[in-house]
């Protein structure tokens, strides 16, 4: 018996079809499970140019072989598509509970195709997969569809679903499951064009995996270890607000859409005061950190606001960016995003790129509906929330994402915003980390800040601000978040307790293919995912060109960064070539056909071939 169930779901929505499909063993043993699976699956089913709003493009939710275990934080779920937002491939990784319920129920993965004639959910129990009116479900906000479901089928459902922006297809509509979010991408609005409300599912444990005794001595012996890590205990009692302050000082943290790297009073904002509105910890399945913070706003305009969160993204995107420090509005807004189903780091960028627009005199309250978008105003941010999510007037246009946007406002517009391959920004100034700066501009899903992370620049063994010398270390790095993606374990460092060595040992022991207790062989599987992703997206015409940073990041130096004041970032091509050379890929970008082939990758390279490249 193995950690994987072998088994996926294909539910065809057009015509209401649904069937039970076997994974082949050569499948799982190239590329484990979750991003890496759900990316195999992606590039094999979907012919080039399919509109991502459209029939044609899918939704792959897909399960690593530890999920569901009782290893440590390894139980998130991957989600894969094209993305409306950039056109490359799209990953989000969802943590809670759906995805453990998901391989209770017998099921490793959901490919979802075609597109709904009217709202549907899908239900899948002990009877069977159903696909089912959602009618009634459709234009809830996200908490609203979990109590739906849960009172249609019982308090222990497990419910992915979107809210009102994932339907009126805001292009960074998130999917949540409680208060868990598969943000970023757009894999939401996939969600919404296919009219699928939700997904529910009802189950129960425990999930076999192949040598249990073997299996529970590892486990167990981890847990152990991490009751008592320092690291993850700061993890549980601030999640990643910690981070902030720190970041702030670095000059890391950007400000007014990364004009400037620092900000009076962001200490209203950091961990201690939150800590102080926290009532509880949340998390997902398996995880003893349960890192999600809750807080209760206790007075002021924001009384009675409750949110998991923010995190430091969300606390920089719709906090320090806006030049925010109101403590009640960062939890407001975080809550109002997860019930509309909003990715909290687009939303806020691209209210950034607003704000900068009005500052500048390119929009005025003419085209703001009459709002005014000054800096810190955080009214008038969670009227422009609302208006994203629905839609309405100038919520229309910041839907759409800053680079539609900027195209369609004119006027030097796009020099504002702050995106890489129509992804917005994270909350991390590339001027101030370079590996970072090469992460962005390199990753094949545009700019994610869970696309791999400069550890060594962040940790100060390397120089952060150093032109030169960082392409192999940022290539390891992309290849690192692969396979934490593929596996799937939780990316927070500390929470896991896993190294290559002991998750090649849990691997082998779940699974039962002993290819997997070689730890190079893993990494092996995180090239191979890197490169399918990147030629994905060659057959869609990306290439080097792509492969940037906003203009502001090379020809600016950065204002009011403490330490990072100054800084340009001057030597991106070389950092590029530098990239592409320990990637295997050629100047152009693209991997070479000896790559491909020292990958496994004939097939692709065959694709490659064709269209010339
Ligand atoms: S540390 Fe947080 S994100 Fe990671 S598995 Fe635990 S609860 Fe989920």
């Amino acid at each position: 018996m193995r950690s994987y169930t072998g088994k996926l779901i294909r539910i065809n929505l057009s015509n209401r079809q649904s069937q039970i499909e076997d994974i082949p063993e050569p499948l799982m043993k190239n590329y484990l499970g979750g991003r890496g699976l759900g990316v195999r699956y992606l590039y094999d089913e979907l012919k080039p140019g399919v509109e991502p709003l459209g029939a044609d493009n899918k939704l792959i939710l897909m399960m690593g072989p530890l999920g569901a275990t009782t290893a440590m934080s390894v139980s998130r779920i991957a989600l894969v598509t094209r993305s409306p937002l950039t056109g490359t491939i799209a990953k989000s990784v969802m943590g809670g509970n759906f995805g453990a319920y998901l391989k209770f129920a017998g099921f490793d993965g959901i490919i979802v195709e075609g597109e709904a004639d009217k709202p549907t959910y899908i239900h899948i129990d002990k009877d069977g997969i159903h696909l089912l009116d959602a009618d009634e479900l459709w234009g809830l906000d996200t908490q609203e569809t979990h109590a739906k479901l849960r009172e249609s089928h019982g308090k222990s459902t497990q419910v992915a679903c979107i809210g009102p922006a994932g339907e009126k297809l805001v292009r960074y509509a998130v999917v949540i499951s409680d208060r868990r979010c598969g943000g970023r991408t757009g894999v939401g609005t996939v969600m919404g064009a296919k009219k699928l409300k939700a997904i529910a599912v009802n189950s129960s444990g425990p999930l076999k995996v192949y040598d249990p005794e073997q299996f529970k001595k590892i486990a167990q012996g981890l847990i152990a270890e991490l009751r008592t890590s320092p690291r993850r205990i700061k993890m549980s009692d601030f999640g990643t607000s910690y981070l902030t302050l720190g970041f702030e000082k670095m000059g890391i943290f950007p400000v007014k859409n990364f004009q400037e790297g620092q900000l009076e009073g962001v200490e209203n904002i950091g961990d201690a005061e939150l800590a102080k509105i926290k009532t509880k910890n949340d998390g997902c399945y398996g995880c003893m950190t349960k890192c999600g913070q809750v807080r209760e706003v206790t007075e002021g305009t924001y009384a009675g606001a409750v949110s998991e969160g923010p995190d430091y993204e969300t606390i920089w995107s719709l906090g320090g960016n806006l030049a925010n420090t109101d403590r009640g509005s960062l939890i407001a807004a975080d809550s109002l995003c997860d019930k509309l189903g909003l990715d909290t780091v687009s939303a806020g960028n691209s209210i950034g790129f607003a704000y900068e627009l009005f500052q500048r005199g390119i929009i005025t309250k003419k085209d703001t509906d009459g709002l005014e978008l000054n800096w810190g105003n955080h009214a008038n941010m969670m009227k422009l929330l609302a208006k994203i999510a629905s839609r309405e007037g100038f919520g229309e246009l910041l839907g759409e994402g800053t680079r539609r946007a900027a195209e369609q406002i004119g006027k030097g517009a796009e020099d504002y915003a702050m995106q890489v391959k129509g992804l917005e920004l994270p909350a991390y100034e590339p001027r101030a980390v370079k590996g970072y700066g090469l992460i962005l501009a390199t990753s094949n899903i545009g700019a994610n800040h869970m696309y791999g992370r400069p550890r060594e620049d962040l940790a100060g063994t390397t120089d952060r601000f150093a032109d030169e010398g960082k392409g192999k270390a940022i290539s390891r790095a992309q290849i690192g978040q692969a396979v934490e993606d593929s596996v799937i374990q939780c990316s927070f460092g500390p929470v896991t307790g896993l190294n290559p060595e002991s998750r090649s040992q849990l691997l082998v022991a779940a699974t039962g293919f002993n290819e997997f207790g070689d730890p190079a062989y893993l990494t092996q599987i995180g090239e191979r995912v890197l490169c399918l992703e990147r030629s994905f997206n060659v057959r869609e015409g990306f290439n080097r060109k792509d492969d940037t940073l906003p203009k502001r990041m090379l020809t600016e130096p950065l204002q009011n960064a403490g330490p990072a004041t100054g800084q340009v970032f001057r030597k991106l091509d070389t950092l590029l070539d530098e990239y592409y050379d320990a990637l295997g890929y050629t100047r152009e970008g693209i991997p070479s056909t000896e790559k491909l082939n020292q990958l496994g990758l004939e097939g692709v390279a065959k694709d490659i071939k064709k269209l010339g490249k």
